[in-house]
């Protein structure tokens, strides 16, 4: 069998969605190379179906609207991926739109993000970003004259972007990357982009190393001391099996992550060996609201990270 061709990269990479801001890129004649620029962002990277919303996002609307239980949907899809070999998430999202054609129910882009409107979040998701912004605000002791830190948070997910885009916090992240559908080339919906769970690490380095735009590649190398998000300044949040591989990077490049469950005791206990095995620095009930364990483990981090900051600022002082 012939090997696959290596893809063609565009020559012109199309703009991302989203302006970012460019962090400055530490330059290489730079003489004093053994103090690197403090890196004043932290982004708290969040997974969607578990960790900021209780059930699989499909399970609100998309599968009651095309008269498919839960369950059984979830069921049958990983049977076929089984025994067909086949990527479970690519057969979810095949299989989603094969039960709505079968039902005669017609789903296009705009149906399905009108669909995220349904999405239930955990308590306190809603609050929660100005309710962080503003303990950093308070802790963030930014001597006079220092630019501050900046708070971005992120969304790495399996689920579909459409539906999350129709969610009411969709607004509050810097960028999502989450699975899409392709509407206008062929018959069904076809994937258009598939974020598995060890494909979610791909997106923890695109958020390090300030590439976002997905025409960029991000296999080139890129000095630490160029990037612009350090692992060190970021969280990640997930509830389960499926974030392994998402903790361990973290954790393995000196950043954090947090475990959350929804109280059930399976979920606990998923917690718990996670926590037992060093993916985690955290866990705690799913509860964002202000004051609860989940909020006052995360200012824990926080206060690590801003105190990193603080540190690195003084030495690039001294060293002036
Ligand atoms: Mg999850």
């Amino acid at each position: 069998m012939a090997a696959p061709k290596a893809p063609q990269r565009p020559t012109a990479a199309k703009p991302a969605a989203k302006a970012k801001p460019k962090a400055p890129l530490a330059s290489a004649n730079d003489s004093s190379v053994a103090v690197a620029a403090p890196k004043r962002t932290i982004a708290l990277v969040y997974d969607f179906d578990g960790t900021l919303s209780p059930k699989p996002m499909q399970e609100y609307s998309f599968l009651p609207k095309i008269g498919v239980d839960a369950e059984a949907f979830w069921a049958e899809s990983n049977r076929i991926a089984r025994e067909q070999q086949a990527d479970p998430l690519i057969t979810y999202m095949h299989l989603m739109y094969k039960k709505a054609k079968a039902a005669g129910v017609r789903i296009d882009r705009a149906d399905l993000v009108s669909l995220g409107q349904d999405v239930e979040l955990f308590p306190g998701v809603e609050q929660w970003f100005d309710e962080i912004a503003r303990y950093i605000e308070i802790r963030a002791e930014t001597p006079a004259g220092s630019p501050g830190v900046e708070l971005r948070h992120y969304l790495v997910s399996s689920g579909l972007t459409e539906i999350i885009e129709g969610t009411r916090i969709y607004h509050r992240f810097q960028n999502v990357f989450a699975s899409e559908y392709w509407f206008e080339a062929y018959d069904l919906p076809y994937p258009k982009r598939v974020i598995t769970d060890t494909g979610k690490t791909q997106y923890l380095f695109r958020i390090n190393k300030g590439v976002e735009d997905l025409g960029q590649t991000i296999n080139q190398h890129m000095p630490e001391a160029a990037r612009p998000i350090p692992f060190q300044n970021m969280i990640y949040f997930g509830d389960g099996d499926t974030d392994v591989p998402s903790m361990a990077v973290m954790r393995k490049n000196g950043g954090h992550a947090i475990a959350v469950h929804g109280g059930s005791d399976g979920g606990k206990a998923k917690c718990y060996d996670l926590f037992k095995a060093g993916r985690i620095d955290f866990y705690a009930e799913a509860d964002y609201r202000r004051g609860s364990e989940l909020f006052q483990r995360t200012c824990l981090l926080i206060d690590r990270i801003l105190a990193n900051i603080r540190i690195d600022e003084e030495i690039a002082r001294l060293s002036r």
